[in-house]
């Protein structure tokens, strides 16, 4: 019988080829993609990683470097519609996929009978890359880490399905242990003292001598890289205690107009999260900080658990009327959902007012901006942050991309 075989799929210097896909020109040139204020380089090509330019560094440095580089803004807002239709087409080749960051994927590899796990390889990465236009890596083996160590040695543009014991130990002797997911220099020096250096050293070595020395989650990392899964797919998260979307405002502000259109984008932020992990709120807070420190909350139980737009809107108007001091700027708002409820352990729709109009509303938004483009279609609410909107940088906060820490 054939082992239940998980996949990873990894696009291959994602923010390049995605700016890529939509500047064709850049295509087989040096890019290079800057982070938020320009100054460094967090993506390149590989064009321009033959030049020795690595991630992280200045953008001096690299153009002295690379000269002719072409070097562009992140956009993380076009990055997102690349990535959901990423996620959408793996949907669609295997019943269970985790979202595991913005360009890597986990799956459930599992090819129907007849079919071999490296022509589904084979077939999902052609797919994915004919679809999206991004150029992707796929990995299929018997647990998580082996997947994920299998796509990164078969990039880029590689389809690899390694299920035979005998070729993943051959790989194994060939990887340092640091290639791990969780094994960073600190771990990796431990186990060299043990005269563990390499995947395969990692996988013969004493179990519980590797649990005594990197307690349970090294232990993890020993089954999954012989082989037998101990890290199940994320696909269905558990609900948070707390979902909550906010920040600074940008300056402080005592314009009623401006302070309801940051209300207004707050709350379509928070819409989004709570669209994300499926779940209703309960209860809403509001939190205001004005300019001299002083501080305002509010919250109120809403009469049915909900994560309509409108609904949410009224609920925080009302709490922010009593927890802002009018006429004093304010600084900082946020925008906190709790009592979360999963909608299939609620009656929708038996208590909220008509909610016909609302609901294709909030779907024709849904499918608009996930199609052109985060905030493209929006409430007219926020039409006096025209600049907020205008300016690009806007368009995500870092707590926004789930899964990636980026500067
Ligand atoms: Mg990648």
């Amino acid at each position: 019988m054939r082992p239940h075989l998980i996949g990873h799929l990894d696009a291959d210097c994602f923010y390049v080829s995605a700016e890529r896909v939509r500047f064709p020109f850049l295509r087989g040139k040096p890019v290079g993609v800057l982070g938020n204020q320009g100054a460094c380089v967090i993506a390149k090509s590989y064009e321009m990683k033959a030049r020795g330019i690595a991630t992280g560094e200045p953008i001096w440095d690299c153009q002295r470097k690379c000269p002719d580089g072409v070097y562009l803004k992140r956009d993380f807002r076009w990055y997102e519609v690349l990535s959901r239709a990423m996620l959408s087409l793996v949907r669609r080749f295997s019943p269970a996929v985790e979202y595991y960051s913005i360009d890597e994927f986990f799956f459930d590899a599992n090819p129907g009978p007849g079919a071999s796990p490296q022509a589904f390889a084979e077939a999902l990465r052609n797919r994915v890359t004919e679809v999206v236009g991004v150029p992707v890596t796929v990995g299929i083996a018997r647990s998580k880490t082996l997947a994920k160590l299998v796509s990164d040695t078969a990039k880029p543009f590689g389809a690899l399905a390694l299920t035979d014991p005998d070729a993943e130990r051959a790989l194994l002797a060939r990887l340092p242990v640091s290639d791990i997911t969780g094994i960073a220099s600190r771990r990796a020096a431990r186990l060299a003292s043990l005269g563990i250096h390499t995947c395969l050293d990692f996988a013969l070595a004493d179990r519980k001598r590797v649990r005594k020395l990197l307690t349970v989650v090294g232990e993890i990392l020993w089954w999954e890289l012989n082989g037998t899964p101990a890290q199940r797919l994320c696909t269905d998260r558990p609900p948070h205690k707390a979902l909550s979307r906010g920040g600074s405002l940008g300056g402080p502000t005592a314009d009623p107009d401006r302070l309801l259109g940051w209300l207004a984008r707050n709350t379509e932020r928070l819409v989004e999260e709570l669209e994300y992990h499926a779940v209703t709120a309960g209860r809403l807070q509001v939190f205001v900080m004005h300019w001299n420190a002083a501080t305002g909350a509010h919250e109120i139980d809403l009469p049915q658990p909900t994560d309509r737009f409108d609904l949410l809107l009224d609920a925080a108007k009302h709490c922010f009327a009593r927890s802002w001091v009018p006429g004093l700027g304010a600084s900082r708002m946020h925008l906190i959902a709790t009592r979360l409820r999963r909608p299939g352990f609620v009656q929708q729709g038996l208590f909220e007012a008509p909610d016909g109009r609302a609901r294709a509303v909030a779907k024709l938004k849904r499918e608009v901006n996930a199609k052109v483009g985060r905030f493209a279609l929006r409430s007219g609410a926020t039409l006096p942050l025209y600049d907020v909107y205008r300016d690009r940088e806007q368009g995500y906060d870092v707590c926004d991309i789930r899964g990636k820490l980026c500067f």
